[in-house]
């Protein structure tokens, strides 16, 4: 009898996807993951929940809809992470004409029939608060309706989700060789303890480092795959407004410019091949002037590298490693051979169909497992049990719960915990009831509601995963952070970080 019915190793935003879709359908699950969940790939999505113009551009209709489909439920069950923006497309003079871009935003809409969001509209800027950022000659931008989301929370939602169906969530806890007979067994590094795990099947979930997990830890043939990269970069806000830019460039690639975090705006991306140690990826000069020159392109003010004050990227396994679509698009395979435990391979794919993806591959389990019915379209992450049109209402609702909470924390609060925000703030009076002040925005009862129910162990992981409170945080307040947390004990009762029960037994591994 194994341990578990189901191991994953990788905690990106497809592990801890198939370990929410799987726990809730009864598996006896454990995910490991060497490092912080979404802290590789998952963390430098460009954070749209879309149906994709450029596939549409590509005639992927099918695609387009069932992409839209998954927007709507990414709607219904985690609206405080995924948000509804306007986007605007301004028409450019070298660029694809003002016919086709109505005719593919009509033709966006009707594939999106259910969505009860507002349609494509033409917009004339000169006279239109989208104009005020752009540059003067343009006179024409074409409106239509789609979603931001906080990838690196979603990752957090779904984990915490995983974790309270029973699954076993640990950090720290790197998966260093698995041997296959009937059963998977497994031994993990964990928090530096050797550990060995069986379980009936496994999942390789380990983004980049998906052929090298199968070529050193499953002792696999090579994956014939290589690994790309993906940049974005982070500028002081450069727009009022609240939507989101698409320019489009002279490669005829799509490029965004998207409010971030208040007081900042992300554009991106750009992509390539990437050769290396994933766990370094940095973003070149020549892509950071790239994007600069793609923002100039429309922006009235002007954007320098010397402007950038965050560079995001990620690398994943893909098919074709010239192709930046293969890595959005994404691959599983299934080995199911006869007497031997199954194999689960999933690397890649975007934001917007990972729940799909999550439910599909565990979906391919079911003949080897009694298991209950898909459910995930159905049940709200962690937080998000509200209709997404009550957003605002929600945050009216917690300024009048916590009176000394402001407009913006509120929203901030709101859109990253949702109705959690209750067992984060509980009855606290005043801002002394919640702790030491890490800078004015983060709380001591943010930080201990981090690290006992959503995993974090060091600053990084509050700083720019569970937030990006990172981007205004001085340096003095990042040091008292890192003083606070040490002192912390992690082993509280409740912390899902101290959890390391189960079946599993410390076990010396031979070698
Ligand atoms: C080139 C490129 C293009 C992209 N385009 C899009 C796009 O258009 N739209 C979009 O939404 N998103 C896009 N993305 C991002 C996409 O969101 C992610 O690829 C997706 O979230 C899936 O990530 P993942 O879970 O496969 O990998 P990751 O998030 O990288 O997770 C893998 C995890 O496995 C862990 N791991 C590795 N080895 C081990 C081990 N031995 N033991 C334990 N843990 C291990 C790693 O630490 C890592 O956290 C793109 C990404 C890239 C790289």
């Amino acid at each position: 009898m194994a341990d578990y019915d189901l191991a994953i190793i990788g905690g990106g935003l497809n592990g801890v996807s198939i370990a929410r879709d799987a726990a809730g359908r009864g598996l006896r699950v454990i995910l490991l993951e060497q490092g912080d969940l979404g802290s590789a790939a998952s963390a430098a999505s460009p954070r749209l929940v879309h149906g994709d113009l450029a596939v549409l551009e590509r005639r992927g209709f099918g695609r387009v809809r069932t992409a839209l489909a998954e927007r709507d439920i990414w709607l219904r069950i985690a609206p405080h992470l995924v948000r509804p923006m306007r986007f605007a497309i301004p028409a450019h003079s070298d660029e694809r004409p003002p016919w086709l871009l109505r005719t593919g935003l009509w033709l966006y809409d009707r594939l999106a029939s259910r969505s009860g969001l507002p349609g494509a509209a033409t917009v004339d800027v000169t006279h239109h608060p989208l104009g005020n950022a752009l540059k003067r000659p343009f006179g024409t931008a074409f409106e239509y309706s789609d979603c931001v989301a906080d990838d690196s929370r979603l990752v957090i939602a779904n984990a915490v989700d995983a974790a309270e169906r029973g699954a076993d969530i640990r950090t720290g806890a790197r998966c260093v060789r698995a041997d296959r007979s009937e059963i998977w067994r497994l031994a993990a590094i964990d928090r530096g303890r050797r550990q060995v795990i069986t379980a009936r099947a496994l999942v390789n979930a380990s983004g980049a480092w998906t052929a090298s997990v199968a070529e050193t830890i499953l002792r696999l043939p090579p994956l014939r795959a290589g690994v790309m990269q993906i940049s974005q970069i982070v500028v002081r806000r450069l727009f009022e407004t609240d939507n989101v830019y698409v320019f489009q460039n002279s490669d005829r690639r799509l490029i965004f410019a998207s409010p971030y975090e208040r007081d900042f705006t992300l554009i991106g991306t750009v992509g390539h091949a990437f050769k290396g140690n994933p766990a370094a990826v940095s973003m070149a000069a020549a892509d950071v002037a790239y994007l600069c020159d793609a923002a100039n392109r429309y922006f009235r003010e002007r954007v320098e590298p010397s402007d950038v004050i965050r560079t995001i990227s990620g690398a994943n396994l893909s098919l074709d490693p010239a192709s930046r679509r293969a890595a959005r698009d994404g691959a599983m395979t299934f080995d199911a051979r006869r007497r031997k435990a199954p194999l689960l391979t999933i690397f890649g794919g975007d934001v917007t169909t990972s729940r799909l993806r999550a439910e599909r591959a565990v979906s391919k389990l079911t003949p080897f497992y009694p298991m209950s019915p898909r459910w995930t379209a159905q049940a709200p992450l962690p937080g998000g049990d509200f209709a997404w049109a009550r957003f605002d209402a929600e945050v009216d609702r917690a300024r009048e719960r916590w009176r000394f909470l402001g407009e913006a924390e509120a929203q901030r609060l709101v859109g990253a915990y949702g109705s959690r925000l209750a067992a984060m703030l509980g009855d606290a009076r005043d801002r002394a009831d919640l702790g030491p002040a890490f800078g004015p925005a983060l709380t001591g009862a943010e930080v201990r509601y981090l690290m006992t129910k959503e995993w974090a162990r060091f600053p990084d992981d509050i700083l720019w995963r569970r937030s990006k409170l990172g981007l205004t945080m001085t340096s003095a307040e990042h040091d008292a952070l890192a003083a606070y947390m040490a002192k912390a004990t992690p082993g509280g009762a409740d912390n899902p970080g101290a959890t390391r029960g189960g079946t599993v037994e410390p076990e010396p591994i031979r070698r």
